[in-house]
């Protein structure tokens, strides 16, 4: 196997496109699972209502307060459980507090995740338009909240991933000898990346295909004059954050919990004696 490499596609905030060439679907695999499951977020955990007149219960609420992402502070912030405090309330170095105290006075309203407060402003809901309840007039929303580090592992409100997939790199090999230009496969395929361009068979961008095999199966030659595999040691990532984290540092923060698993195993081998 040639060495690793990493060849960006696309790269903004919140996605990147890339392809990891030179590793086992093993490898690849750890690191998406990793980045659903592994690398911390913070999100509300617990609720404290001091009145609740909406049309919906507290349980109810405290759940959809768990849902919203919210920007996350890696490097402020520890684990509960790996907080020095030892205190199920936490502290100020495992948890966040905030309240939110809405009341529908003169006319109907809905309360969003902008309406909830933080007592740190770098921890806020990604988005300020996310709607918790409708309120109508006369009726009042007023709790507390911790919002606490967690990971996807424990509840997939704490993952940092909308999408975290790959696929295999395809390679389309065209037999231009024996392609007699029907345009069964041009038609077949449901990406359309087959074209024919001055009397030949081309591959627009190999990149689009599923691996389907529709055009393989659409070809009359027998064997088929197109030929679809794929490199097993190549993978094409779509990596989606929610926004909790930029999603550079999910893939960052996914490296480094690996390579942690790593060096865990190779101390406790030299342990061995
Ligand atoms: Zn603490």
């Amino acid at each position: 196997m040639k060495a690793m490499e990493i060849k960006i596609l696309d790269l903004s905030e919140n996605l990147i496109k890339f392809i990891l060439s030179g590793c086992s679907t093993a490898f690849a695999n750890a690191i998406r699972r990793i980045a659903i499951s592994e690398v911390p977020t913070m999100a509300i955990e617990d609720v404290f209502f001091y009145e609740n007149t909406s049309v919906l219960n507290d349980e109810f609420i405290a759940q959809r307060l768990g849902l919203i992402p919210l920007k996350t502070d890696l490097d402020t912030y520890v684990l509960p459980e790996k907080c020095k405090c030892k205190s199920e309330m936490g502290c100020s170095e495992c948890r966040v507090t905030g309240t939110l105290d809405v009341e529908a006075k003169d006319s109907s309203r809905t309360v969003y995740s902008g309406d909830l407060k933080f007592e740190d402003p770098n921890i806020r809901p990604v988005s300020d338009k996310i709607p918790i309840v409708k309120l109508e007039v006369g009726q009042k929303l007023k709790l507390e909240f911790h919002a606490k580090l967690g990971t996807g592992k424990q509840h997939s409100k704490w993952q940092p991933v909308s999408t975290c997939v790959y696929k295999y790199m395809p390679i389309i090999n065209i037999n231009q000898k024996e392609c007699d230009l029907c345009g069964s496969c041009v038609r077949a395929c449901p990406k359309k990346i087959l074209t024919m361009d001055k009397g030949k068979l081309e591959v627009l961008d190999v990149l689009k295909c599923t691996l389907c095999m529709e055009c393989v199966k659409a070809c009359p030659k027998k064997p088929p004059a197109i030929e679809v595999k794929w490199d097993n040691t190549t993978f094409i990532f779509t990596v989606e954050s929610t926004g909790s984290l930029p999603v550079k540092r999910i893939l960052l923060e996914a490296g480094e919990i690996l390579k942690n698993k790593a060096e865990e195993i190779s101390k406790e081998i030299k342990g061995l004696g």
